[in-house]
């Protein structure tokens, strides 16, 4: 542990692909722990691998820790301490505790090696077994084992917390730690993440990198929600968690040894629920890079970038349905979307989901029939229904004053067995609507189409069924 005792631990990406969920996990745990603990969460971009290492996986990495909420305290790269690697490598053949064979080696003194793992107990192993592992291409290449060594004491990380895919490397980084003198920080290795069959989660399971969630349309908070749960819980039943929150219940001592599994629809639980939390108007702005993307929109301004930079577009803005110039309030999208925002679990399903209010819906007639009732007295109900919404004013055209009006006309249905029927009525107008099996209720839909919309769309229903 660091001198001071100060609590210092580190995410360390090799920025050779996109952010991945278990990186971010890892960092999460990192985050929570220096921040539970009032110490420092370092991120060191572990870059020395030239050919792999690309900025563009560097930003996406960071851009992922910034949206998730995780500050870092400080930052480093690899590639710029190159001198220091080499002085301690320098001293490792010096020593002969290292040796050169074409890439230098480190000459393994073949002993027990043993550590307590904060998570797994005491592991114990016999370094024989590793024997001479490499630690540089050449001076100025170290590679992970030295490398990672040499930062952890140079940074005086108190804590090295990561996957227990990295637990084999841990032995050989003790002896590096032992031959250059040092003693060794303690270490935590996390559970695995498993795909629902159990296996380690890959791209076979679906989606694995933080970005294609974010595209998705998973909130921040869901994720974080989401990640604390993978292999961590707080020791009783509690499940909603945000940051803040997390930053004060955690601890290592609740993290399992057994792997954890990402389950998705335990991820759309908690999206749906932080999405249910939402103002309208920031729902709103989320969604509308969805519904622009799936061409149900068109905005007035040009978009530089899809997704739009972690968050949504401006409120002020004008929008227009699909390629018309027909201008769609941002009311009138609000309440579209507000419809919705019980249900919807990502906010990329926002387009399919509410695609029947830009356009004319497709459907079969059959959709149109009502229970046992038959063709003819459905298109005696889209005559009804046409003449009445005909003579409504446009302004009593608010789901309100139509649920009244039409439920006074629906109460009259009676099924075959003289029961009230309302379905009748209201079945065959929803679907005119919407032309769904399942949507939102048909005032609902009416108010938001208006008088114009809704009666064509009735008009389109009759002749769908005289056909
Ligand atoms: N660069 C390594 C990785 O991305 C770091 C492992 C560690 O935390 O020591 O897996």
């Amino acid at each position: 542990m660091a001198e001071n005792n100060k609590i210092r631990v580190r995410i360390a990406p090799s920025p050779t692909g996109l952010f991945h969920v278990g990186t971010a996990r890892t960092a999460l745990f990192n985050y929570l722990f220096a921040k539970k603990n009032k110490g420092s969460f370092i991120l060191r971009i572990e870059d020395t691998d030239k050919e792999r290492s690309e900025k563009k996986y560097e930003k996406d990495i960071m851009d992922g820790l910034t949206w998730l909420g995780m500050k870092w305290d400080e930052l480093y790269y690899q590639s710029q301490r190159t001198k220091i690697y080499e002085k301690y490598l320098q001293k490792l053949l010096d020593e002969e505790r290292a040796y050169k064979k074409e890439i230098i080696w480190f000459k393994n003194p073949n002993k027990k090696v043993v550590f307590q793992d904060l998570i797994r107990g005491r592991v114990e192993v016999d370094s024989s077994v590793l024997g001479d592992f490499s630690l540089a291409k050449d001076l100025k290449t170290p590679l992970y084992n030295f490398a990672a060594v040499v930062d952890d004491h140079e940074m005086s990380i108190s804590h090295v917390i990561r996957g227990e895919d990295h637990i084999t490397n841990t032995p050989k980084q003790i002896l590096v730690y032992e031959a250059l003198g040092w003693k060794p920080p303690q270490f935590a290795h996390l559970p695995l993440i498993l795909g629902p069959d159990r296996s380690k989660l890959s791209k076979r399971h679906g989606a694995t990198s933080l970005n294609e969630y974010k595209n998705l349309g998973y909130l921040p908070e869901a994720i974080v929600n989401f990640l604390a749960l993978l292999g961590w819980n707080p020791g009783d039943n509690r499940e909603l968690f945000t940051l803040e929150e997390l930053t004060k219940e955690f601890s290592l001592e609740k993290i399992q040894k057994g792997g954890a599994i990402f389950n998705i629809e335990k991820l759309n639980w908690f999206n749906s629920h932080y999405i249910k939390q939402l103002n309208l108007n920031e729902l709103t702005e989320f969604c509308i890079p969805y519904l622009i993307e799936e061409g149900l929109i068109k905005p007035n301004f040009k978009i530089e970038q899809y997704p739009p930079a972690y968050g949504g577009y401006d409120l002020k803005q004008k929008y227009f349905i699909g390629k018309s110039k027909e201008e769609i309030s941002v009311e009138k999208l609000k309440n579209i979307i507000g419809l919705e925002q019980e249900r919807i679990e990502a906010l990329s399903e926002i387009g399919e989901m509410t695609e029947f209010f830009f356009i004319e819906p497709k459907y079969k007639p059959s959709l149109l029939i009502w229970k046992e009732t038959k063709k003819p007295e459905i298109i005696k109900s889209m005559k009804i229904l046409g003449s009445i919404l005909c003579d409504v004013k446009p302004v009593n055209f608010t789901a309100d004053k139509l649920k009244e009006i039409l439920m006074l006309e629906a109460e009259k249905c009676l099924s075959t067995d003289g029961k009230t029927d309302r379905g009748r009525l209201l079945w065959p107008l929803r679907v005119a609507l919407s032309g769904r099996e399942k949507s939102p209720g048909p005032f609902e839909i009416a108010e938001i189409l208006g008088k114009e919309k809704t009666l064509k769309r009735i008009e389109a229903a009759k002749k769908l069924l005289k056909k």
